[in-house]
């Protein structure tokens, strides 16, 4: 849903927002509708992005329900599956999958690391990341190998 832009008080912003400089008002175009309307930007940001941001229509929302989940998603990972942490190539592969995923590009992805697998999937629309860990062992006719 569009933001009422309005209604917001830029002096109580929070220090990051605050440490991107002064906004000014600036006329952004919609990249899915075209619809043009009035917003306030940062220096150096643009304003047909933020106009789209901001945008209320079918494809504006879904882009940015899609920029919301694989944001929320990539936190989620950093929080939990702490074990990838020490294999940022790793991390930054899974990471990867995140949005081709979300946009259906991929159906899913599969990633086996150190034993652990971690499958990128949507499920009911939702963007997520699961991590299995599947012990296999095995009793044969030569014993019981390690
Ligand atoms: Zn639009």
């Amino acid at each position: 849903m569009a933001k009422d832009i309005s209604k917001v008080n830029y002096d109580d912003a929070p220090e990051d927002i605050k440490g991107k400089g002064k906004m000014t008002e600036a006329i952004g175009t919609c990249k899915f509708c075209g619809q043009a309307k009035a917003v306030r930007i940062f220096p150096g940001e643009d304003a047909d992005q933020v106009a789209t941001n901001e945008c209320g229509c079918y494809e504006a929302r879904k882009e940015h329900d899609i920029s919301v989940s694989v944001s929320a998603v990539s936190k989620a990972i950093d929080k939990k599956f702490d074990i990838l942490s020490d294999v940022p190539e790793a991390l930054a592969a899974i990471k990867a999958a995140l949005e081709p995923v979300a946009r259906e590009q991929i159906d899913n992805a599969t990633f086996k690391i150190s034993g652990f697998t971690f499958i990128v999937t949507t499920k009911d629309g939702k963007l997520k990341c699961i991590k299995k860990y599947t012990e296999i062992d095995e009793a044969n006719e030569n014993g019981a190998p390690e």
